[in-house]
Protein backbone atom coordinates (compact mmCIF):
# COMPACT_ATOMS: atom_id res chain seq x y z
CA UNK A 1 0.00 0.00 0.00
CA UNK A 2 1.47 4.06 -1.04
CA UNK A 3 2.36 4.49 2.23
CA UNK A 4 1.84 8.62 2.88
CA UNK A 5 2.79 11.77 4.58
CA UNK A 6 0.81 14.08 5.46
CA UNK A 7 2.45 17.68 5.34
CA UNK A 8 1.04 20.93 5.73
CA UNK A 9 0.44 21.26 1.61
CA UNK A 10 -1.25 17.55 1.58
CA UNK A 11 -0.20 14.32 1.30
CA UNK A 12 3.48 13.24 -0.32
CA UNK A 13 3.95 10.10 -1.57
CA UNK A 14 7.47 8.01 -0.61
CA UNK A 15 9.03 6.46 -3.54
CA UNK A 16 12.13 3.96 -2.98
CA UNK A 17 14.87 2.34 -5.14
CA UNK A 18 17.12 -0.01 -3.69
CA UNK A 19 21.01 -1.42 -4.42
CA UNK A 20 21.83 -4.61 -2.89
CA UNK A 21 25.13 -5.76 -2.17
CA UNK A 22 24.90 -9.56 -2.06
CA UNK A 23 28.00 -11.49 -1.49
CA UNK A 24 28.10 -14.27 -3.63
CA UNK A 25 28.58 -18.12 -2.13
CA UNK A 26 31.77 -19.73 -3.22
CA UNK A 27 35.31 -21.13 -1.86
CA UNK A 28 37.47 -18.64 -3.31
CA UNK A 29 37.34 -14.82 -4.43
CA UNK A 30 35.98 -13.25 -7.69
CA UNK A 31 39.54 -13.14 -9.56
CA UNK A 32 41.75 -14.82 -7.24
CA UNK A 33 42.04 -18.23 -5.74
CA UNK A 34 42.51 -17.11 -2.66
CA UNK A 35 40.20 -18.46 0.28
CA UNK A 36 36.47 -16.65 1.43
CA UNK A 37 36.61 -18.08 4.83
CA UNK A 38 34.53 -16.17 6.95
CA UNK A 39 36.75 -15.32 10.94
CA UNK A 40 40.12 -15.81 9.54
CA UNK A 41 43.03 -13.95 10.95
CA UNK A 42 43.55 -10.60 8.65
CA UNK A 43 45.28 -10.94 5.65
CA UNK A 44 45.25 -14.41 5.70
CA UNK A 45 42.88 -14.86 2.45
CA UNK A 46 45.01 -13.13 0.46
CA UNK A 47 46.36 -13.56 -3.70
CA UNK A 48 49.02 -11.29 -4.84
CA UNK A 49 46.20 -10.19 -7.24
CA UNK A 50 43.98 -8.71 -4.25
CA UNK A 51 46.94 -6.98 -2.77
CA UNK A 52 47.43 -5.08 -6.07
CA UNK A 53 51.05 -6.50 -6.73
CA UNK A 54 52.12 -5.37 -10.28
CA UNK A 55 51.66 -7.81 -12.74
CA UNK A 56 49.24 -9.50 -11.39
CA UNK A 57 46.53 -10.64 -13.88
CA UNK A 58 43.04 -11.40 -12.49
CA UNK A 59 40.65 -14.61 -13.89
CA UNK A 60 37.16 -15.13 -13.51
CA UNK A 61 35.87 -17.40 -11.05
CA UNK A 62 33.35 -19.42 -12.80
CA UNK A 63 31.51 -20.17 -10.06
CA UNK A 64 30.97 -16.29 -9.47
CA UNK A 65 29.18 -16.47 -12.72
CA UNK A 66 27.08 -19.47 -12.28
CA UNK A 67 25.92 -17.99 -9.11
CA UNK A 68 24.82 -14.38 -10.86
CA UNK A 69 23.11 -16.26 -13.74
CA UNK A 70 21.26 -18.52 -11.69
CA UNK A 71 19.97 -15.59 -9.46
CA UNK A 72 19.32 -13.40 -12.40
CA UNK A 73 16.75 -16.60 -13.62
CA UNK A 74 15.34 -17.11 -10.53
CA UNK A 75 13.65 -13.03 -10.90
CA UNK A 76 12.88 -13.92 -14.72
CA UNK A 77 15.75 -11.80 -15.32
CA UNK A 78 16.77 -11.02 -18.85
CA UNK A 79 20.65 -12.69 -18.66
CA UNK A 80 23.32 -11.34 -21.18
CA UNK A 81 25.15 -13.53 -22.85
CA UNK A 82 28.13 -11.18 -23.01
CA UNK A 83 28.59 -8.82 -20.32
CA UNK A 84 31.91 -6.41 -19.50
CA UNK A 85 33.72 -5.84 -16.54
CA UNK A 86 34.78 -2.07 -16.25
CA UNK A 87 37.44 -0.65 -13.82
CA UNK A 88 35.46 1.72 -10.88
CA UNK A 89 38.70 4.37 -10.09
CA UNK A 90 38.84 6.01 -6.53
CA UNK A 91 41.24 5.53 -4.02
CA UNK A 92 40.70 3.97 -0.58
CA UNK A 93 43.44 2.61 1.48
CA UNK A 94 41.69 -0.93 1.56
CA UNK A 95 41.80 -0.69 -2.35
CA UNK A 96 45.18 -1.35 -3.02
CA UNK A 97 44.44 -2.11 -6.80
CA UNK A 98 42.87 2.03 -7.33
CA UNK A 99 39.89 0.55 -8.30
CA UNK A 100 36.99 -1.69 -8.31
CA UNK A 101 36.74 -3.78 -10.95
CA UNK A 102 32.96 -3.89 -11.74
CA UNK A 103 30.28 -3.85 -14.61
CA UNK A 104 28.98 -0.36 -15.67
CA UNK A 105 27.52 -0.05 -18.88
CA UNK A 106 27.09 -4.42 -19.89
CA UNK A 107 26.00 -6.18 -16.95
CA UNK A 108 25.40 -9.82 -16.85
CA UNK A 109 21.77 -9.20 -16.16
CA UNK A 110 19.59 -7.07 -16.88
CA UNK A 111 15.80 -6.04 -16.63
CA UNK A 112 13.76 -9.02 -13.91
CA UNK A 113 11.13 -8.90 -11.12
CA UNK A 114 10.58 -9.77 -8.02
CA UNK A 115 7.16 -10.28 -6.54
CA UNK A 116 5.81 -8.91 -2.99
CA UNK A 117 3.13 -10.76 -1.18
CA UNK A 118 1.79 -7.93 0.84
CA UNK A 119 -1.27 -8.39 2.94
CA UNK A 120 -3.32 -6.55 0.68
CA UNK A 121 -2.13 -8.71 -2.54
CA UNK A 122 0.47 -9.16 -4.80
CA UNK A 123 3.34 -6.24 -5.58
CA UNK A 124 5.81 -6.84 -8.75
CA UNK A 125 8.94 -4.58 -7.82
CA UNK A 126 11.37 -4.44 -11.33
CA UNK A 127 15.27 -5.08 -11.60
CA UNK A 128 16.98 -2.90 -13.47
CA UNK A 129 19.91 -5.04 -13.51
CA UNK A 130 22.23 -7.05 -11.42
CA UNK A 131 26.16 -7.08 -12.12
CA UNK A 132 28.97 -8.80 -10.66
CA UNK A 133 31.93 -6.88 -8.91
CA UNK A 134 34.65 -7.22 -6.10
CA UNK A 135 34.37 -6.57 -2.84
CA UNK A 136 36.73 -3.77 -0.79
CA UNK A 137 38.83 -4.97 2.28
CA UNK A 138 37.99 -3.21 5.49
CA UNK A 139 40.20 -0.57 7.72
CA UNK A 140 40.35 -1.52 11.00
CA UNK A 141 40.93 1.01 14.06
CA UNK A 142 40.57 -1.15 17.25
CA UNK A 143 43.58 -2.51 18.02
CA UNK A 144 45.81 0.67 18.35
CA UNK A 145 43.36 4.22 17.42
CA UNK A 146 46.99 6.37 16.14
CA UNK A 147 47.24 3.56 13.10
CA UNK A 148 45.05 2.51 10.44
CA UNK A 149 45.57 -1.32 9.89
CA UNK A 150 44.09 -2.77 6.79
CA UNK A 151 42.68 -6.20 6.14
CA UNK A 152 42.51 -7.73 2.98
CA UNK A 153 40.66 -10.48 3.24
CA UNK A 154 37.42 -9.12 2.10
CA UNK A 155 39.18 -7.43 -1.20
CA UNK A 156 38.19 -9.45 -3.97
CA UNK A 157 35.53 -11.44 -2.67
CA UNK A 158 32.23 -11.70 -4.90
CA UNK A 159 28.99 -9.22 -4.85
CA UNK A 160 26.42 -9.04 -6.73
CA UNK A 161 24.75 -5.91 -7.01
CA UNK A 162 20.75 -6.35 -7.49
CA UNK A 163 19.51 -2.26 -8.22
CA UNK A 164 15.87 -1.89 -8.08
CA UNK A 165 13.48 0.22 -10.25
CA UNK A 166 11.89 3.08 -8.30
CA UNK A 167 8.41 0.95 -7.65
CA UNK A 168 8.55 0.87 -3.66
CA UNK A 169 5.99 2.95 -2.11
CA UNK A 170 6.48 2.31 1.01
CA UNK A 171 8.80 1.21 3.88
CA UNK A 172 7.15 -1.95 4.37
CA UNK A 173 7.31 -2.70 0.58
CA UNK A 174 11.02 -1.85 0.66
CA UNK A 175 11.44 -4.24 4.06
CA UNK A 176 9.52 -7.15 1.75
CA UNK A 177 11.82 -6.62 -1.44
CA UNK A 178 14.55 -7.03 0.95
CA UNK A 179 13.46 -10.33 2.78
CA UNK A 180 12.19 -11.63 -0.54
CA UNK A 181 15.22 -10.91 -2.14
CA UNK A 182 17.03 -12.54 0.74
CA UNK A 183 14.97 -15.56 0.43
CA UNK A 184 15.54 -16.31 -3.27
CA UNK A 185 19.17 -15.97 -3.07
CA UNK A 186 18.79 -18.44 -0.12
CA UNK A 187 16.98 -21.13 -1.56
CA UNK A 188 18.75 -20.97 -4.93
CA UNK A 189 22.30 -20.80 -2.36
CA UNK A 190 23.75 -18.29 -4.19
CA UNK A 191 24.34 -16.13 -0.90
CA UNK A 192 23.80 -16.76 2.60
CA UNK A 193 21.21 -13.59 3.08
CA UNK A 194 23.12 -12.94 6.40
CA UNK A 195 22.93 -9.86 7.34
CA UNK A 196 24.58 -9.48 10.69
CA UNK A 197 27.81 -10.84 9.11
CA UNK A 198 27.30 -8.33 6.30
CA UNK A 199 26.43 -10.89 3.48
CA UNK A 200 23.63 -8.65 2.43
CA UNK A 201 23.99 -4.96 2.74
CA UNK A 202 21.30 -2.21 1.03
CA UNK A 203 21.74 1.46 -0.06
CA UNK A 204 18.16 2.66 0.43
CA UNK A 205 17.27 5.65 -2.71
CA UNK A 206 14.39 7.92 -0.95
CA UNK A 207 12.87 10.44 -2.39
CA UNK A 208 9.28 11.68 -2.22
CA UNK A 209 6.43 13.26 -4.65
CA UNK A 210 3.23 14.40 -4.37
CA UNK A 211 1.22 11.87 -5.53
CA UNK A 212 1.65 10.68 -8.99
CA UNK A 213 3.70 13.81 -9.85
CA UNK A 214 7.09 13.68 -11.37
CA UNK A 215 9.95 11.78 -9.18
CA UNK A 216 11.61 13.94 -6.65
CA UNK A 217 15.41 14.42 -6.05
CA UNK A 218 16.79 11.37 -4.14
CA UNK A 219 19.00 11.04 -1.10
CA UNK A 220 21.21 7.53 -0.61
CA UNK A 221 21.28 6.03 2.22
CA UNK A 222 24.44 4.36 2.52
CA UNK A 223 25.42 0.38 4.20
CA UNK A 224 21.93 -0.34 5.95
CA UNK A 225 22.46 -3.48 7.82
CA UNK A 226 19.21 -4.89 8.58
CA UNK A 227 15.61 -4.84 7.98
CA UNK A 228 14.58 -2.89 10.74
CA UNK A 229 17.20 -0.29 10.22
CA UNK A 230 15.63 0.03 6.63
CA UNK A 231 12.31 0.43 8.06
CA UNK A 232 13.26 3.32 10.37
CA UNK A 233 15.69 5.21 8.11
CA UNK A 234 13.32 5.25 5.57
CA UNK A 235 10.73 6.97 7.44
CA UNK A 236 12.86 9.27 9.14
CA UNK A 237 14.17 10.21 5.69
CA UNK A 238 11.37 11.04 4.18
CA UNK A 239 9.98 12.56 6.83
CA UNK A 240 13.00 14.91 6.67
CA UNK A 241 12.54 15.45 2.76
CA UNK A 242 8.99 17.04 2.99
CA UNK A 243 9.89 18.80 6.10
CA UNK A 244 13.09 20.58 3.87
CA UNK A 245 10.14 21.12 0.62
CA UNK A 246 7.40 22.15 2.62
CA UNK A 247 9.78 25.01 4.42
CA UNK A 248 10.74 26.09 0.98
CA UNK A 249 13.44 24.34 1.32
CA UNK A 250 15.41 21.71 -1.81
CA UNK A 251 16.43 18.71 -1.60
CA UNK A 252 20.50 18.13 -2.77
CA UNK A 253 20.75 14.92 -4.01
CA UNK A 254 23.96 13.87 -1.70
CA UNK A 255 24.86 10.02 0.19
CA UNK A 256 23.37 9.69 3.34
CA UNK A 257 24.46 7.17 6.57
CA UNK A 258 22.37 5.90 9.17
CA UNK A 259 22.72 6.41 13.01
CA UNK A 260 20.86 3.71 14.39
CA UNK A 261 21.37 5.00 17.95
CA UNK A 262 19.99 8.08 16.79
CA UNK A 263 17.61 6.55 14.50
CA UNK A 264 18.10 9.71 12.06
CA UNK A 265 20.20 9.68 8.57
CA UNK A 266 22.94 12.48 7.98
CA UNK A 267 25.01 13.47 5.44
CA UNK A 268 28.20 11.55 4.24
CA UNK A 269 28.84 13.16 1.15
CA UNK A 270 27.48 14.93 -1.71
CA UNK A 271 26.46 12.43 -4.55
CA UNK A 272 29.70 11.67 -6.74
CA UNK A 273 28.52 10.86 -10.53
CA UNK A 274 29.29 7.74 -12.43
CA UNK A 275 31.55 10.26 -14.68
CA UNK A 276 33.60 10.75 -11.42
CA UNK A 277 34.91 7.18 -11.57
CA UNK A 278 36.29 7.38 -15.17
CA UNK A 279 34.97 3.59 -15.95
CA UNK A 280 36.97 2.20 -18.59
CA UNK A 281 36.32 -1.47 -19.86
CA UNK A 282 39.28 -3.48 -18.24
CA UNK A 283 41.88 -4.20 -20.49
CA UNK A 284 43.38 -6.97 -18.43
CA UNK A 285 39.74 -9.10 -18.67
CA UNK A 286 38.08 -10.08 -21.88
CA UNK A 287 34.49 -9.51 -22.46
CA UNK A 288 32.81 -12.46 -20.51
CA UNK A 289 31.09 -14.30 -23.13
CA UNK A 290 28.61 -17.16 -22.08
CA UNK A 291 26.87 -19.66 -24.65
CA UNK A 292 22.97 -20.31 -24.38
CA UNK A 293 23.53 -23.91 -23.58
CA UNK A 294 25.50 -22.99 -19.90
CA UNK A 295 22.26 -20.41 -19.38
CA UNK A 296 20.05 -23.50 -19.93
CA UNK A 297 21.68 -25.49 -17.97
CA UNK A 298 21.87 -23.88 -14.99
CA UNK A 299 18.06 -23.35 -15.58
CA UNK A 300 17.37 -26.63 -15.36
CA UNK A 301 19.04 -26.91 -12.12
CA UNK A 302 17.10 -25.07 -10.34
CA UNK A 303 15.15 -25.93 -7.38
CA UNK A 304 11.76 -25.13 -6.97
CA UNK A 305 11.04 -21.83 -6.46
CA UNK A 306 9.43 -19.36 -3.04
CA UNK A 307 6.93 -18.15 -5.65
CA UNK A 308 6.02 -21.56 -7.38
CA UNK A 309 6.45 -23.24 -3.88
CA UNK A 310 3.53 -20.98 -3.21
CA UNK A 311 1.68 -21.27 -6.10
CA UNK A 312 1.20 -25.19 -4.95
CA UNK A 313 0.85 -24.32 -1.27
CA UNK A 314 -2.00 -22.30 -2.13
CA UNK A 315 -3.86 -25.00 -4.88
CA UNK A 316 -2.65 -27.53 -3.33
CA UNK A 317 -3.56 -26.88 0.01
CA UNK A 318 -6.27 -24.27 -0.21
CA UNK A 319 -4.04 -21.76 1.64
CA UNK A 320 -4.34 -17.51 1.32
CA UNK A 321 -1.66 -16.13 -0.86
CA UNK A 322 -0.41 -14.48 2.49
CA UNK A 323 0.24 -17.32 4.70
CA UNK A 324 1.73 -19.34 1.85
CA UNK A 325 3.63 -16.38 1.40
CA UNK A 326 4.98 -16.51 4.81
CA UNK A 327 5.54 -20.38 5.22
CA UNK A 328 7.53 -20.60 1.59
CA UNK A 329 9.85 -17.22 2.86
CA UNK A 330 12.20 -19.56 4.90
CA UNK A 331 13.07 -23.28 3.55
CA UNK A 332 12.95 -24.30 6.73
CA UNK A 333 9.83 -23.41 7.27
CA UNK A 334 8.37 -25.23 4.52
CA UNK A 335 10.13 -28.20 4.98
CA UNK A 336 8.54 -28.22 8.93
CA UNK A 337 4.89 -27.47 7.29
CA UNK A 338 5.55 -30.49 5.04
CA UNK A 339 6.08 -32.70 7.49
CA UNK A 340 2.65 -30.83 9.42
CA UNK A 341 0.33 -31.58 6.37
CA UNK A 342 1.86 -35.22 5.59
CA UNK A 343 -0.51 -35.99 8.57
CA UNK A 344 -2.85 -33.06 9.69
CA UNK A 345 -5.62 -30.63 8.41
CA UNK A 346 -3.25 -28.17 6.07
CA UNK A 347 -5.55 -24.95 7.33
CA UNK A 348 -4.93 -26.23 10.86
CA UNK A 349 -1.12 -26.84 10.65
CA UNK A 350 -0.68 -23.81 8.87
CA UNK A 351 -2.55 -21.23 11.67
CA UNK A 352 -0.94 -23.05 14.40
CA UNK A 353 2.69 -22.64 12.76
CA UNK A 354 2.29 -19.71 11.55
CA UNK A 355 0.24 -17.79 14.43
CA UNK A 356 0.94 -19.60 17.62
CA UNK A 357 4.14 -21.15 17.13
CA UNK A 358 5.49 -18.27 15.29
CA UNK A 359 4.72 -16.00 17.74
CA UNK A 360 6.31 -17.96 20.44
CA UNK A 361 9.58 -18.68 18.45
CA UNK A 362 9.78 -15.07 17.56
CA UNK A 363 9.49 -13.73 21.48
CA UNK A 364 11.80 -16.09 22.47
CA UNK A 365 14.07 -15.17 19.58
CA UNK A 366 14.76 -18.85 18.38
CA UNK A 367 15.05 -19.81 15.05
CA UNK A 368 12.69 -22.77 13.66
CA UNK A 369 15.41 -24.96 13.22
CA UNK A 370 16.18 -24.75 17.36
CA UNK A 371 12.24 -25.25 17.93
CA UNK A 372 11.94 -26.67 21.22
CA UNK A 373 8.49 -27.64 19.30
CA UNK A 374 9.65 -29.84 16.45
CA UNK A 375 6.85 -30.46 13.48
CA UNK A 376 5.97 -33.62 14.99
CA UNK A 377 4.98 -32.37 18.50
CA UNK A 378 3.25 -29.41 16.75
CA UNK A 379 1.45 -32.33 15.04
CA UNK A 380 0.52 -34.25 18.04
CA UNK A 381 -1.34 -31.08 19.46
CA UNK A 382 -2.81 -30.68 16.15
CA UNK A 383 -4.26 -34.44 16.13
CA UNK A 384 -5.62 -33.35 19.58
CA UNK A 385 -7.80 -30.47 18.57
CA UNK A 386 -8.63 -32.23 15.12
CA UNK A 387 -10.35 -35.08 16.88
CA UNK A 388 -11.72 -32.82 20.06
CA UNK A 389 -9.60 -33.82 22.75
CA UNK A 390 -8.92 -30.26 23.71
CA UNK A 391 -10.22 -27.26 22.41
CA UNK A 392 -8.51 -24.77 20.16
CA UNK A 393 -8.21 -21.88 24.06
CA UNK A 394 -7.04 -25.05 25.46
CA UNK A 395 -4.34 -25.89 22.92
CA UNK A 396 -2.66 -22.35 23.16
CA UNK A 397 -1.82 -23.65 27.37
CA UNK A 398 -0.57 -26.77 26.44
CA UNK A 399 1.49 -25.07 23.25
CA UNK A 400 2.99 -22.87 26.07
CA UNK A 401 3.74 -25.81 28.31
CA UNK A 402 5.11 -27.97 25.43
CA UNK A 403 7.63 -24.79 24.55
CA UNK A 404 8.61 -24.49 28.40
CA UNK A 405 9.62 -28.47 28.90
CA UNK A 406 9.52 -29.98 25.46
CA UNK A 407 6.95 -32.39 26.45
CA UNK A 408 4.30 -33.95 23.94
CA UNK A 409 1.13 -32.62 23.76
CA UNK A 410 -0.52 -36.21 24.70
CA UNK A 411 1.60 -36.12 28.07
CA UNK A 412 0.54 -32.68 29.41
CA UNK A 413 -3.49 -32.70 28.50
CA UNK A 414 -3.16 -36.42 30.75
CA UNK A 415 -1.11 -35.28 33.18
CA UNK A 416 -2.56 -31.86 33.88
CA UNK A 417 -6.31 -33.18 33.04
CA UNK A 418 -6.62 -30.70 29.68
CA UNK A 419 -8.84 -33.09 28.14
CA UNK A 420 -12.11 -31.21 26.59
CA UNK A 421 -15.46 -32.41 28.31
CA UNK A 422 -17.83 -33.50 25.30
CA UNK A 423 -20.06 -35.67 28.00
CA UNK A 424 -23.32 -34.16 27.63
CA UNK A 425 -24.22 -35.31 31.13
CA UNK A 426 -21.47 -33.50 33.00
CA UNK A 427 -22.11 -30.04 30.59
CA UNK A 428 -25.35 -30.46 31.98
CA UNK A 429 -24.80 -30.40 35.04
CA UNK A 430 -22.87 -27.42 34.88
CA UNK A 431 -24.96 -25.34 33.30
CA UNK A 432 -27.90 -26.27 35.90
CA UNK A 433 -25.46 -25.26 38.47
CA UNK A 434 -24.93 -21.66 36.89
CA UNK A 435 -28.45 -21.36 35.72
CA UNK A 436 -29.13 -22.06 39.56
CA UNK A 437 -26.98 -19.18 40.71
CA UNK A 438 -28.69 -16.74 38.36
CA UNK A 439 -31.91 -16.87 38.19
CA UNK A 440 -32.81 -13.41 37.70
CA UNK A 441 -30.43 -13.43 34.70
CA UNK A 442 -32.59 -17.06 33.46
CA UNK A 443 -35.87 -15.10 34.06
CA UNK A 444 -34.33 -12.07 31.81
CA UNK A 445 -33.33 -13.77 28.71
CA UNK A 446 -36.74 -15.94 28.72
CA UNK A 447 -38.21 -12.47 28.79
CA UNK A 448 -36.44 -11.60 25.86
CA UNK A 449 -32.81 -10.33 26.47
CA UNK A 450 -31.03 -12.84 24.07
CA UNK A 451 -28.12 -11.02 24.54
CA UNK A 452 -27.19 -12.72 27.84
CA UNK A 453 -26.98 -16.43 25.76
CA UNK A 454 -23.03 -14.84 25.97
CA UNK A 455 -23.01 -14.59 29.01
CA UNK A 456 -24.24 -18.07 30.21
CA UNK A 457 -21.87 -19.37 27.49
CA UNK A 458 -19.10 -17.87 29.42
CA UNK A 459 -19.82 -18.54 32.89
CA UNK A 460 -20.41 -22.29 32.14
CA UNK A 461 -16.94 -22.43 30.33
CA UNK A 462 -15.58 -20.86 32.95
CA UNK A 463 -16.71 -23.47 35.34
CA UNK A 464 -15.35 -26.31 33.65
CA UNK A 465 -12.10 -24.68 33.43
CA UNK A 466 -12.26 -24.36 30.09
CA UNK A 467 -12.63 -27.51 29.31
CA UNK A 468 -16.11 -27.93 28.10
CA UNK A 469 -16.51 -28.36 24.02
CA UNK A 470 -17.73 -25.50 22.95
CA UNK A 471 -20.30 -26.54 20.52
CA UNK A 472 -22.06 -28.75 23.26
CA UNK A 473 -22.02 -25.65 25.65
CA UNK A 474 -24.01 -23.96 22.65
CA UNK A 475 -26.87 -27.06 22.12
CA UNK A 476 -27.22 -27.66 25.46
CA UNK A 477 -27.70 -24.34 27.29
CA UNK A 478 -30.04 -23.06 24.06
CA UNK A 479 -32.07 -26.15 24.89
CA UNK A 480 -32.21 -25.86 28.64
CA UNK A 481 -32.87 -21.72 28.63
CA UNK A 482 -35.51 -21.53 26.09
CA UNK A 483 -37.32 -25.06 27.67
P1 LIG B 1 23.92 5.23 -8.32
O1 LIG B 1 24.98 4.25 -8.63
O2 LIG B 1 24.23 6.62 -8.64
O3 LIG B 1 23.35 5.08 -6.96
P2 LIG B 1 22.09 3.64 -9.76
O4 LIG B 1 21.43 3.97 -11.06
O5 LIG B 1 23.00 2.51 -9.65
O6 LIG B 1 22.74 4.97 -9.34
O7 LIG B 1 20.99 3.41 -8.67
C1 LIG B 1 19.96 4.22 -8.60
C2 LIG B 1 18.98 3.66 -7.58
O8 LIG B 1 18.17 4.73 -7.17
C3 LIG B 1 18.05 2.62 -8.20
O9 LIG B 1 17.72 1.64 -7.25
C4 LIG B 1 16.83 3.46 -8.55
O10 LIG B 1 15.64 2.71 -8.52
C5 LIG B 1 16.82 4.48 -7.46
N1 LIG B 1 16.20 5.75 -7.84
C6 LIG B 1 16.41 6.46 -8.95
N2 LIG B 1 15.69 7.58 -8.95
C7 LIG B 1 15.00 7.60 -7.78
C8 LIG B 1 14.10 8.52 -7.16
N3 LIG B 1 13.75 9.65 -7.74
N4 LIG B 1 13.61 8.19 -5.95
C9 LIG B 1 13.96 7.06 -5.34
N5 LIG B 1 14.81 6.17 -5.86
C10 LIG B 1 15.33 6.42 -7.06
MG1 LIG C 1 24.21 3.72 -5.65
Amino acid sequence: MNQMIKGNTGDWEIVIGLEVHAQVTSNSKLFSGASTKFGNEPNMNVAFVDAGMPGMLPVINEVAVEQVVKTGLAINAQVNLRSIFDRKNYFYPDLPQGYQISQFLDPIVGKGEILLDMPEGVKKVGVTRIHLEQDAGKSLHEYNPKFTYIDLNRAGVILMEVVSEPDMRSADEAAAYLKKLRSIVRYIGACDGDMEKGSMRCDANVSVRKPGGELGTRCEIKNVNSIRFLHKAIEFEAMRQVEIIESGGMIRQETRLFDSTKGETRTMRTKEDAHDYRYFPDPDLLPLELTQEFVDNIKKSLPELPDQKKQRYMEKFGLTAYDAGVIVAEQEYAEYYEQLVAKHDPKLASNWMTGELFGRLNKAGIAIQDSPITAEKLGGLIGLIQDNTISGKIAKDVLDLMFETGKDAAAIVEEKGMKQVTDTGAIEKVIDEVMAANPDKVAEFRSGKDKLFGFFVGQVMKLSGGKANPGAVNDLLKKKLEG
